[in-house]
C-alpha cells in the first residue's frame, strides 16, 4: 500500500491546466483567469447622484449653512440616463434622479425627502455638505485599476464587474469535459427491470452529478461490460470525445476486473494501479489515454465518491487553474467516538460536520461507515480523517474534510 499524498502528488504531476482562453462573461462563472486584468473603462463612468433629489450649486450650500434654510426655483429635471450636459444658473437648482449626471456646477444632492417641493420650488432646511449624495467618476474603479490577477476563482460578483467595465469576455482557463463510464456485469439501468443477481448503476449518475457541481462540463458514457473488448473501446472512444475520464469498477484484484489491465495497455504500460492506505477506496487506477486523464474508481459507491474527493477533485481543480488544489481539512470538536484498530490505513469516517449551540465547529461520526452504504453517506457533509491507531474519543479534537462542490 502506498500513503495517500504519493497517490496524490503522483496525480497532480501528471496533470496539466487546460488551455487558456477568452471565455464569454456568462459562461465564465466557477472558471479561473489565465492571467490578470486591467480596468479600460472607469465607474462610474461619471460624476452622478446616489439619490433621488435636488443638486445644488456650493453658492447654496453657503447659504444654507448661514441661514439655516433656502428657497430654490427648480429649473430641470434630469432622469438616469439623461445625455445633456447641464450647468445651471445662481439661484437655481435641479430635481434629479439616483444614476442621473450631476450638472458640472452642482456640489451636492439633498434627499428628496429632505426637500419640500412644489413643482416650481424646493425649501431645504436640513444641513449638508458639498459632495453630499455624489458619486464620484472613477471613485468605484479607476482606469488602470488591477482589477483581479491571475489565478482568481470568478464568482458572480467578478462578472458584474467585468460587464461593468466592458468585458465581454475574460481570460480564463477553459472548462472541462468529464466522461463518467459504469463498468460491471451485474449493472441496470435506472428504469430497467432488475434481475436476480443485477443492481442499478449508481455510481455514474453519483459521479456525473458531483462532477458536474465540480465546475466541469459533463458526458453520460453509460454502461460497459466486463469484457476486455468492449471496455477497450469505450476507453478509446471516450478519450476522443473529452477531457477527463472517469469509471467506477473493475479496479480491484477479482477475475473480472479488467479496467486496470486495459487502462495499463491503453496508455503504453504507462498507467499506475495503486493500493492506497485509506479506507474507504483503496484500489485506484490512473493512466492516460491519447494524453487524456483517465481515473479508475473502485466499484463501491461509498468508495467512488471518496475517491472522487481525494484523487480526481484535486486534479480537476489544478486543470481549471487552482493553484493550491489539495483540499484542506478544518478542526472540529468530534459529538461521538470512533473505534477502530490499527490496520495500517487513514480511515475516512462518514460525518456531519455542523456549528453547535456555542458557534463551534462540531463533528458528528455516522454509524453505518459500510463502503456501500450509500444511503448513510448520503446524510453526510464531511469526512473525518482517522490516521491508524485506535480511533478518537467523544469531545476530542479531529480533522475533518467538508465534502463541498468546488
Ligand atoms: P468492483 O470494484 O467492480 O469489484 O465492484 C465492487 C462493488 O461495487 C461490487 O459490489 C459492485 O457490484 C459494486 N458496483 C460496481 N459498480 C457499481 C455501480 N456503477 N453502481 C453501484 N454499485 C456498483
Ligand atoms: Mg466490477
Amino acid at each position: 500500500m502506498i500513503p495517500l499524498t504519493q497517490a496524490q502528488q503522483y496525480v497532480l504531476s501528471n496533470i496539466d491546466t487546460s488551455r487558456a482562453m477568452a471565455i464569454p462573461i456568462d459562461e465564465a462563472n466557477g472558471l479561473i483567469t489565465s492571467g490578470s486584468l486591467e480596468a479600460m473603462e472607469e465607474i462610474p463612468p461619471f460624476d452622478n447622484t446616489a439619490v433621488d433629489g435636488i443638486a445644488i450649486r456650493s453658492e447654496e450650500i453657503d447659504r444654507l449653512n448661514l441661514s439655516g434654510s433656502i428657497e430654490v426655483r427648480i429649473a430641470a429635471t434630469i432622469a438616469a440616463g439623461s445625455p445633456d450636459k447641464v450647468e445651471i444658473a445662481p439661484g437655481t437648482c435641479v430635481r434629479i434622479m439616483t444614476g442621473a449626471p450631476i450638472p458640472s456646477n452642482c456640489s451636492a444632492v439633498v434627499m428628496i425627502e429632505d426637500v419640500v417641493a412644489s413643482d416650481i420650488m424646493a425649501t431645504i432646511s436640513c444641513r449638508i455638505a458639498p459632495g453630499d449624495n455624489i458619486r464620484r467618476k472613477g471613485s468605484d474603479i479607476a482606469i488602470g485599476t488591477r482589477l483581479f490577477e491571475s489565478n482568481t476563482r470568478l464568482t458572480p460578483a467578478h462578472i458584474g464587474v467585468l460587464a461593468s467595465v466592458g468585458f465581454a469576455k475574460v481570460p480564463a482557463f477553459r472548462r472541462i469535459k468529464i466522461g463518467v463510464i459504469s463498468t460491471g456485469d451485474e449493472l441496470a439501468e435506472v428504469g430497467q427491470a432488475l434481475t436476480y443477481g443485477k443492481i442499478r448503476d449508481s455510481n455514474r449518475h453519483s459521479l456525473l452529478a458531483i462532477a458536474s457541481s465540480s465546475g466541469a462540463n459533463v458526458l453520460d458514457l453509460g454502461i460497459v461490460k466486463d469484457r476486455p473488448e468492449d471496455l477497450r473501446k469505450a476507453f478509446l472512444d471516450a478519450a476522443k470525445e473529452v477531457d477527463v475520464i472517469i469509471t467506477s469498477g473493475g479496479v480491484s484484484v477479482g477475475d473480472f476486473d479488467y479496467t486496470k489491465a486495459i487502462l495499463n495497455e491503453l496508455s503504453n504500460g504507462k498507467a499506475q494501479w495503486m493500493q492506497i492506505a485509506i479506507r474507504p477506496a483503496k484500489p485506484f487506477a490512473f493512466g492516460k489515454i491519447d494524453n487524456t486523464p483517465f481515473f479508475g474508481l473502485p466499484g463501491n459507491p461509498v468508495s467512488a465518491l471518496v475517491s472522487f474527493e481525494l484523487l480526481v477533485k484535486p486534479a480537476l481543480r489544478k486543470m481549471q487553474g487552482d493553484l493550491e488544489p489539495l483540499p484542506r481539512p478544518v478542526l472540529a470538536k468530534a459529538t461521538g467516538a470512533y473505534k477502530r484498530t490499527p490496520d495500517g490505513k487513514r480511515h475516512f469516517v462518514r460525518s456531519n460536520l455542523h456549528v453547535n449551540n456555542s458557534g463551534a465547529l462540531a463533528v458528528k461520526p455516522l454509524d453505518k461507515q459500510g463502503s456501500h452504504m450509500l444511503h448513510e453517506m448520503s446524510k453526510a457533509n464531511s469526512l473525518i480523517i482517522v490516521e491508524d491507531g485506535d480511533g478518537f474519543l467523544k469531545d476530542q479534537e479531529v480533522e475533518v474534510l467538508p465534502l463541498s462542490a468546488l
